[in-house]
């Protein structure tokens, strides 16, 4: 390896380091012979496996893992760390196994290389944000848990890869920088690693939305111009101050990250002017009595602006992030935050869990000492790593479940099918969920499938679950979602949801409307509103809604829940056939067009009708009836409309091979009333292919017996007769008799 010093590569302009640049790095904290003498072992190793391979980029692969360990200085890593940075890349890419690696380097190395590898394995087939799978992001997510060291060696893995990701083809450049906001950067983040996540999110965002990243630097390199020279007279007057009273500071300017701005402007729907803290004021100190000494002095000299003082030393952040943050009025025009802080705090603030990994000077580097540090300042942290030591004995899923309840019981991880993750509090259903990817989806969510399986949106989820929502466009929240949901940002939207409804569906309405829907769907299937009315059985519908009264019937079939058509095929209602072809036909007397009546000789050309008093059919015994100025009318024989007439009666039949037309007959039925008893008649007809039209229903109080009176079409008195025979079979049907008008 050539001797080169923090060259500019002309893609991206990082520094390239060398092995020495690492070297020096380390040498600065870990003196121990041993550990340097396995650092540089295991560069050795890298180099000569990696011999002869190239990066996309056209640079000699070893670059990749020296990068990576240099990263893990910056963090000041330990031993087994930078070591399985150089090697993280050996066993998946060259002959080398992990035995070999466990045999040179020990199994701490070979267990961190070995998960590295894993986790490497999984991303291979992910060639676009569609191919991410859930599942996968679970088994990263797993891999990374083993240990806190191979997240640190993925998250500089990954932030070197999207360093130099100019290379590869735009596809796979949104596929990475996608990757690295839904499952890498939440992670980092938890961790409180500061640094790399902030530097994950500018890289992934600068590839996902060229046009804001672009945007955004200009914006921010503006204002820092125009704001340079307030900014430091504001740190010169706060420092003499400082330098009077004697207290030990530091300070630097800090620049909001552009992923943060981003997401202010972009999806919280900021304007960059009202973004006050784009630019802030960092005071680093020595003690936390110094800390609150120096906000006495900045709150004395400058007028801090209300509301946006906050104590993080007094209550730090989960990720143990301390600081105090003030914002005050620089007398210029001007507002700054500025944040106030001790050396230990300024650490953790920029690298979370690193800064209690770092190997520390002066000891002998143990990781049981290390581990013990971490867990007494970190709580979740204790049994994340406890854990992690004995997952040999568990299987998978025991490792995950333990992990979820334990480890992640205060802070959920749940994931979309893409595989997006969303952090949510211990408690929550897929309500917050749901409400968490958009208020529509939570406003219109009726379910939940949770690893594939459905559930009640109620079920509370654990860490590593998959969940999708189900929706319907019509659904919307009820009351006993308050109950449900356990954030308060859904709790908000679904109070907001139900004032809504409430507002616009008053009961009354919401009646109506499913009353409406309801007969329609009757409507429908040839049944109008009386039938209806009669059709439904209340105690079926409690049966399979718990619904007793029609108005409680028609509230919820206005919210859809049920529909109308669930509630008749509950009640099992089918299809009156052919009714609308029945009741569109005129039934008053009518011109036979291909008349069915046969009259004697030289009566032919005379206009021949049907009479509508007594309905006669092919069958019948039928006489004709001279009218004046109409042809001849056709009665049955015994119709009492032609009693007593002789001379105007005529002889005719009915013809032989009569067409396939039907001929209305007004007839009753008479029966003892019980349910249902419409349905059995009305279905009874419809098997034999009897068409009904024009139906009434009478129930007489005084015997709680029915008539109904209805118009059948049938082509001849045979079929009728038929009809009849089987409505006498109906239960409760006792008589049977055509109407004459
Ligand atoms: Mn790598």
């Amino acid at each position: 390896m050539p001797e080169r010093k923090k060259k500019l590569l002309p893609n991206g302009g990082y520094p390239m380091h060398t092995f020495e640049d690492v070297r020096e790095r380390y040498f600065a904290y870990i003196t121990n012979p041993n550990d340097r003498k396995m650092i540089e072992s295991a560069y050795l190793l890298a180099k000569e496996k990696h011999e002869g391979q190239f990066r996309r980029s056209g640079e000699a692969y070893i670059q990749h893992p020296i990068e990576v360990a240099y990263i893990l200085t910056e963090l000041q890593s330990g031993p087994a760390t930078i070591a399985s940075g150089f090697l993280h890349d050996v066993v998946e890419d060259t002959d080398t196994t992990i035995e070999y690696i466990a045999s040179r380097f020990g199994e701490e190395v070979a267990k961190i290389v070995d998960a590295l590898t894993k986790i490497q394995r999984m991303k291979l087939s992910h060639m676009t944000a569609e191919d991410f799978e859930a599942e996968d992001h679970r088994k990263i997510f797993l891999g990374m848990a083993q240990d806190v060291r191979v997240i640190l060696v993925k998250l500089a893995d990954r932030l070197h890869n999207l360093r130099t990701m100019d290379a590869l083809s735009p596809e796979r450049q949104v596929a990475l920088s996608r990757e690295t906001i839904d499952v890498f950067v939440p992670i980092a983040h938890r961790l409180g690693i500061y640094t790399l996540q902030s530097e994950l999110q500018d890289l992934s965002l600068k590839y996902l939305e060229p046009a804001a990243y672009k945007r955004i630097q200009e914006l921010v390199n503006d204002r820092f111009n125009k704001k340079k020279e307030s900014l430091d007279n504001l740190k010169k007057r706060i420092a003499d101050i400082l330098f009077e009273q004697k207290i030990p500071f530091r300070m630097e300017s800090r620049v909001k990250s552009i992923y943060s701005i981003y997401r202010k402007m972009y999806e919280k729907d900021h304007d960059f002017d009202d973004i006050y803290d784009v630019l802030a004021l960092r005071i680093i100190t020595e003690s936390v009595l110094n800390c609150y000494e120096i906000l006495g002095i900045v709150h004395s000299t400058y007028t801090p602006i209300p509301g946006r003082f906050k104590d993080y030393i007094a209550m730090p952040k989960p990720n143990l992030y301390q600081s105090l943050h003030t914002s005050v009025l620089a007398g210029d025009g001007n507002s700054y935050e500025i944040q106030i802080r001790t050396e230990e705090m300024d650490q953790i603030a920029e690298t979370g869990v690193a800064a209690h990994w770092r190997y520390k000077e002066g000891t002998r580097y143990n990781a049981k000492d290390e581990q013990k540090d971490i867990e007494e300042n970190l709580a979740w942290f204790r049994d994340f790593v406890s854990l992690s030591e004995d997952n040999q004995s568990k299987t998978a899923k025991e490792y995950m479940s333990s992990l979820t309840n334990d480890i992640f019981g205060a802070n959920v991880y749940v994931f979309t099918p893409m595989g997006k993750v969303i952090d949510l509090p211990a408690g929550s259903t897929p309500l917050d969920f749901a409400y968490k990817i958009h208020t529509r989806v939570g406003d219109t969510a009726v379910g939940a499938l949770v690893n594939g399986v459905g559930v009640a949106l109620n079920t509370v989820l654990k860490t590593g679950d998959v969940c999708e929502i189900r929706t319907s466009k019509n659904a919307q929240p009820n009351d006993s979602w308050l109950n449900i949901a356990k954030t308060a940002s859904a709790k908000a939207h679904i109070r907001r949801a139900l004032q809504k409804r409430d507002e616009e569906f008053l009961r009354e309405d919401r009646i109506k409307t499913g009353r409406t829907a309801l007969l329609d769907s009757f409507r429908l299937n040839g049944f109008g509103e009386e039938e209806a009315l009669e059709l439904l059985d209340f105690q079926k519908i409690e049966n399979e809604f718990h619904i007793s009264n029609m108005d409680d019937l028609c509230v919820a079939i206005a919210s859809r829940n049920p529909t109308a058509s669930a509630v008749l095929s509950a009640l099992n209602v089918r299809k009156k056939p052919n009714i609308t072809e029945y009741a569109s036909r005129p039934l008053k007397p009518k011109e036979v067009d291909d008349n069915p009546i046969q009259v004697g000789k030289g009566m032919s050309g005379l206009a021949i009708s049907l009479s509508h008093c007594c309905n006669p059919i092919p069958g019948d015994d039928v006489v004709g009836y001279i009218t004046k100025g109409k042809g001849i009318t056709v009665h049955r024989r015994n119709c009492p409309n032609i009693a007593g007439e002789q001379k105007r009666l005529i002889d005719v039949s009915w013809k032989r091979d009569l067409g396939p037309s039907t001929y209305p007959v007004d007839i009753q039925v008479f029966a003892n009333d019980r349910p249902n008893l419409l349905a059995a008649i009305l279905q009874t007809l419809g098997a034999k292919g009897v068409g009904v039209s024009d139906l009434h229903a009478k129930l007489l109080p005084e015997t709680m017996n029915d008539i109904i009176e209805m118009t059948v079409s049938v082509p001849d008195a045979k079929v009728l007769q038929d009809a009849f025979a089987d409505l006498l079979g109906i239960k409760g049907v006792y008589e049977i008799k055509r109407i004459i008008h």
